[in-house]
């Protein structure tokens, strides 16, 4: 055991032991909650299956206080000027980098993501609030819109309360993605974390409270998605749901939130093609293939999870993929060297364990990998590839969210382009080609909201992110955000004493 490795397991030790002294509660009205029913649900992690703590399963009783505290505070939030918003979401940035090492040392544990990859989640999740603190002052700029006699101008105004529901893979990291430019918005938020993934959401609404945000601001409410999520979406006092999750609970939540008209903002799952093209920088394209499959475990909603691999180069690109995928390091997430770490929870194992029956009955090969791995009571399962697949397969269709890649040959560019869209998602798509033209040209026409040409996923917070298809409904980023969270309204106002209709004049 390297020093490091050890150094990350004593003081991830040291921050979880808090954990376990009482049930975690939810945050509401700047208050510490036990919850009202005792209803309470063991958060185990996947590296051994241990318990890490309990947690308090909140419902419709502490979704009301929630949302009651939202509505309480949300005049106050909304009026306070753009700068005193920009200074606080700063100071909350501030903070998060304070305890970056607590954030992802905890998060690593509760999630089974590799620390490699976790080091960088408090900071994602600072640089998130310190990008909306900026924009926050101009955010409710708007649009002058003259006419004959008449001024029209825009103003922007936060939508209300809102809720925040999250998924397990990126907790922090996503936590921040949706809570920060909703508070820069001007909306108070009422957050409900993955049951999955508890911890850090605790981390963050302490954070922000410690750095001065106002009661009531941003509330955190624990439990299960079916429970307290729907009691959050059906809410009469939550005007909007941001939630990022899977395409069948982004169905649920549409469903649940149609009474109440619910404005809703989805990031969903994917099943992101990248196309390698025989023309490609072929070592480039390889190690971009690689991290984005088996980098965050595969449980990645960008994740390029189908390999459109031109004939020509086929059997030479999975020869060399083949090599890298038996040689990435699984192991515990917090060994520094450890590159795949164990999947989030044992359902979610099973899940992708039950892939590999699937895909082996539908024909496709294993060519590596392709078991579950026997480490400590852990959910670890090898890095997969899976060869011979064909774009009807459930395995070329369904999102895994795992560590398993399959590979798709294609003969031109029009069956890469009908290959990549033929499936129900449209979240991401890559493509590696040294032709410039063709680059253009089938970006163009693949189906995905966002695309990124020799290159691996790298964000920039200003582009709009979102799917298409079942991948989602709206976009995240820059002023993107600021439209969900955010009702554009517009003023007209005459400059002359124009000629007003007249009714009722007769007699
Ligand atoms: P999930 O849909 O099971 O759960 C997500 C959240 O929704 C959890 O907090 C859960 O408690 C809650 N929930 C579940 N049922 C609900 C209901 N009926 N009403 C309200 N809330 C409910 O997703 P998951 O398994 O936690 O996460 C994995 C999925 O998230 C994958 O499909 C992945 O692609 C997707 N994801 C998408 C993005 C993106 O940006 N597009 C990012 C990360 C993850």
């Amino acid at each position: 055991m390297s020093d490091r490795f050890a150094e990350n397991q004593r003081k991830a030790e040291q921050y979880l032991a808090r954990f376990k002294t009482k049930s975690l509660g939810h945050l509401i009205g700047g208050k510490g909650i036990a919850g009202y029913d005792g209803n309470v649900m063991e958060n185990s992690t996947p590296i051994d299956g241990s318990t890490l703590n309990t947690v308090s399963m909140g419902g419709e009783s502490e979704v009301n206080l929630a949302a009651g505290a939202a509505s309480d505070a949300f005049s106050d939030w909304r009026n306070a000027s753009g700068t005193a918003r920009r200074q606080l979401l700063h100071r909350i940035a501030d903070a998060v980098e304070a305890r970056a090492e607590e954030i992802s040392l905890v998060e690593s544990v509760d999630t089974g993501q590799a620390i490699r990859f976790m080091s960088k989640a408090a900071i994602r999740g600072a640089e998130n609030f310190r990008f909306f603190a900026d924009r926050a002052p101009s955010a409710r700029d708007g649009l002058h819109l003259p006419a004959v006699n008449q001024l029209n101008y825009t103003v922007r105004e936060p939508v209300g309360p809102v809720g925040v529901i999250t998924p397990w893979n990126t907790p922090f990291m996503l936590s921040t993605w949706k809570i920060a430019p909703a508070l820069a918005a001007g909306c108070t938020v009422v957050h409900k974390p993955a049951e999955w993934s508890p911890l850090t959401a605790m981390l963050l609404a302490e954070i922000t409270h410690e750095a001065g945000l106002p009661q009531g601001v941003l509330n955190l409410v624990n439990g299960i998605g079916e429970v307290a999520g729907r009691a959050l979406t059906e809410h009469r006092d939550i005007a909007a749901i941001a939630f990022i999750g899977g395409s069948e609970t982004g169905r649920h939540i549409m469903a649940q939130g149609a009474p109440t008209l619910k404005r809703v903002h989805f990031e969903l799952g994917g099943k992101n093609p990248v196309i390698v093209f025989e023309d490609a920088d072929f070592e480039r394209a390889l190690d971009a293939v690689v991290f984005m499959i088996y980098s965050l475990n595969g449980e990645r909603c960008t994740s390029s999870s189908r390999l459109l691999v031109q004939s020509s180069i086929h059997d030479r690109f999975v020869d060399a993929l083949a090599k890298r995928v038996k040689n990435i390091k699984v192991g515990h997430p917090l060994d520094p060297n450890t590159e795949l770490g164990p999947l989030i929870h044992p359902n979610h194992h099973s899940k992708v364990c039950n892939y590999m029956k699937i895909g082996a009955a539908e024909g496709a090969l294993i060519r590596v990998g392709g078991q579950a791995i026997d480490r400590d009571g852990g959910c670890y399962f090898q890095p997969t590839l899976l060869t011979g697949v064909s774009h009807e397969m459930r395995v070329a269709q369904e999102e895994i969210f795992g560590p398993v890649l399959s590979v798709l040959p294609f003969d031109d560019e029009a069956q890469a382009v009908q290959q990549a869209n033929a499936v129900d998602y449209g979240l991401a798509g890559y493509l590696w080609t040294g032709d410039a033209g063709r680059a253009h040209r089938v970006a163009g026409q693949m189906d995905c909201g966002m695309i990124w040409v020799n290159s691996e996923n790298v964000r920039h917070l200003p582009t709009p992110f979102g799917g298409m298809k079942s991948s989602g409904i709206g976009r995240d980023g820059g002023d993107y955000s600021f439209d969900f969270y955010m009702e554009t309204k517009n003023i007209c106002v005459a400059t002359t004493d124009h000629r007003v209709p007249q009714l009722g004049l007769a007699d």
